[in-house]
């Protein structure tokens, strides 16, 4: 099998993480100075390994090799979250490259788009799969400052470029390499993880309206107090859903609200942001079904409670063929160091493999830290991971 370089990739991963750097980790917001840096940063790169690169009209960017047959995409995202870590994308799409140069074929790479979501969701890959109609372009704004996407584009100087749009036809299919995000490698010491599925998520805004009034002088007996209302469902949804989940389900009060939350008030409006993941359609609508029941018997209360659906996205599972490869791989460099994982987080893989077989590999994080600053990655991972991940490339492109 072809050995990568392994100083030249540490060298790009270095060199990227300067731009927009933040104390020990990187500050890339979508369309940033420090953003579009990376990008022209990265056509260089790609263009230095030989391929042909564009940035499309909605600042992907793509290296695609000029030889005929057909290809492995590759790819991640390099804009961060804000004040976030320096793998988190980067390593992904500098796998790719690192691939490109190692094969010396067979290999397009892609760095999407806003997958961080400062714009919407997965634009780029999305975008890509032809699930972006022109409108959603349109009425797109940044998060934090409502910068419009159009207006950014065009201050990129890529306002006006096409789109690009996949030809499913050219591609054995999609690999992506990640930072796992979270501490399961660690903890069982294993030094490679074989994406299963990606889970899906549910999010739900939930409502509940009582009778604000003078906290001193309504009796206990006469009152509606919302915010007693959202804890009480709160509470009941933690009771209830540990006997119907599997042990990598999770579910998110993110965001609790009282209104008008004074200390002499009792709260007549409340509202909680609920969400929860789960690789399982039967699982995620069996929740949905909960939590609909424990909205019904939140209502026999003296409050009135709605629940509103605000989003959802489809787990997605990676093509066995792709485990399969990454595994041999794997097997050959670290045996029995691996593991076949659920990924909890949301990456473009899950919108690639809408049209076409994909795959994914995760490297630990140490600490199990991510979207902060702090994160990091052992260079011996680093340097592994991209091993096995060229290894299984090598794989599939045999056939
Ligand atoms: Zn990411």
């Amino acid at each position: 099998m072809p050995e990568i370089n392994a100083k030249r990739l540490l060298g790009d991963l270095y060199e990227l993480r300067r731009i927009g750097e933040y104390k020990t980790g990187v500050h890339r917001p979508s369309l940033s100075p420090e953003d579009l840096q990376s990008r022209h940063w990265l056509v260089e790169k790609l263009t230095e390994a030989g391929l042909s690169t564009e940035i499309d009209g909605l600042a992907n960017v793509f290296g695609r090799d000029r030889s005929p047959g057909r290809k492995l995409l590759m790819g991640s995202h390099i804009e961060t979250q804000p004040h976030a870590g320096w793998l988190d994308g980067a390593m992904g799409v500098i796998y790719g490259l690192e691939a490109a140069r190692t094969l010396g074929g067979g290999i397009d790479v892609a760095a999407w788009f806003d997958e961080e979501g400062w714009f919407g969701q997965f634009l780029g890959s999305r975008s890509f799969c032809g699930q972006v109609p022109d409108a959603e372009v349109d009425t797109a704004k940044r998060r934090g400052d409502d910068v419009p996407l159009r207006a950014a584009l065009d201050q990129a100087g890529l306002g006006g470029r096409a789109r690009a749009k996949a030809d499913p036809a050219r591609y054995l299919g999609y690999l992506e390499a990640h930072i796992e995000q979270g501490a399961e490698l660690e903890l069982t010491g294993d030094r490679i993880g074989i994406v299963t599925a990606i889970v899906g998520s549910h999010r739900f805004r939930i409502m509940f309206e009582g009778v604000q009034n003078h906290a001193g002088t309504t009796r206990m007996a006469r009152r509606k107090d919302a915010g007693v209302a959202l804890v009480r469902l709160a509470t009941a949804i933690y009771d209830r859903f540990p006997a119907l989940v599997n042990e990598r389900t999770v579910w998110t009060t993110g965001q609790i609200g009282l209104d008008p939350g004074a200390p002499n008030i009792v709260p007549g409006r409340a509202e909680m942001v609920f969400q929860f993941r789960d690789t399982e359609p039967s699982m995620l609508a069996r929740l949905g079904q909960e939590l609909e029941a424990l909205v019904a018997e939140a209502n026999q209360g003296p409050c009135r409670v709605t629940l509103r659906r605000t989003g959802s996205t489809a787990p997605s599972t990676m093509a066995a063929s792709f485990q399969d490869a990454l595994e041999v791989a794997a097997a050959r460099h670290v045996p029995g160091k691996f593991q076949r994982m659920p990924s909890g987080a949301g990456h473009d893989a899950q919108i690639l493999a809408g049209i076409m077989p994909s795959g994914m590999l995760f490297v630990p994080s140490i600490g199990g830290i991510s979207h902060h600053y702090a994160e990091n990655t052992s260079d011996d991972d680093l340097v592994l991971g991209c091993q096995v991940f060229v290894d299984a490339a090598a794989v599939l492109l045999a056939g």
